[in-house]
């Protein structure tokens, strides 16, 4: 483990790690950690930064693994795996990307944000408690995206990533219709309702399913 960050209001810190061995890994990739004296193997969603493996987490009190991965110490060594998660890698050439997520859900955006290239249009809408909540993740947040929306469900406007989205459904158009990629991470609940918001756009501005879009691979989705 190469760094960690404080716990914040939240109960989520941040974990960067670096292989000891060559591993072939990248954004939206999962690792497989199973916490000593667990049987278990918990994943956990990959932002490849800096060539090192970034993770953002929630420590739940009771939780054995996020407890454990809290416990670390800088030069600890851990044991895991990386899963592969096809489904879930941004086209390289891609022109235009829309990133959709809450709370930890933002940890592999952050690494594809990091390899934006001046070509590429990225937006980044993000669901949080507090405005402060998106404290810990500004320096991995590549100030040249476009546009950086969060909704605070605890304070200000009460609102969650989903509402921003309505308000917003131009990106969602220009994005799908310039052949780019909507990916959404985080909680289920979350890709429940942003679906629905999706679905009611594409039909309205597009008159076409969203399912057109899914199977032609421009939405992508890792939720848990
Ligand atoms: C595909 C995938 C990707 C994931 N990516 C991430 C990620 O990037 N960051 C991250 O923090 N987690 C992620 N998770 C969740 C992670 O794998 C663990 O489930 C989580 O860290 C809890 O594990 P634990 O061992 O700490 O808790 P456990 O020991 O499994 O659970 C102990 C107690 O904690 C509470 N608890 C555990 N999980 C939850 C929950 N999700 N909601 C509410 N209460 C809960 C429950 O009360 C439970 O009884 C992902 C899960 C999946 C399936």
């Amino acid at each position: 483990m190469t760094s960690t960050t404080i716990i914040n209001q939240d109960g989520v810190f941040l974990l960067r790690l670096k292989p000891l061995h060559k591993v072939e890994f990248q954004s939206g990739d999962l690792i497989e950690i199973i916490a000593p004296g667990s049987t278990r193997a918990r994943p956990y969603s990959i932002a490849q930064y800096n060539g090192e493996i970034l993770l953002s987490i929630k420590k739940y009190n009771l939780g054995v693994c996020s407890s454990y991965l809290h416990s670390l110490l800088v030069h600890d060594v851990i044991k895991a795996s990386i899963k592969e998660n096809l489904s879930f890698h941004l086209k390289k050439d891609i022109s235009d990307a829309l990133f959709i997520g809450n709370g930890t859900g933002i940890a592999p955006f952050l690494g594809m944000l990091s390899n934006k290239t001046k070509e590429q249009a990225m937006h980044l809408f993000w669901g949080g408690r507090t405005q402060q909540s998106i404290e810990i993740y500004n320096p991995f947040i590549n100030k040249s995206l476009e546009h950086l929306n969060i909704a605070t469900s605890q304070e200000g406007k009460r609102e969650y990533v989903q509402d921003i989205l309505l308000e917003h459904y131009l990106i969602v158009t220009t994005v799908l219709s310039n052949g780019g990629q909507i990916l959404v991470c985080g909680s289920m609940e979350m890709q429940k309702e942003v679906f629905k918001v999706l679905e009611t756009i594409c039909l309205k501005e597009l008159q076409q399913s969203l399912f057109v879009y899914e199977v032609q691979g421009q939405i992508l989705m890792d939720c848990y």
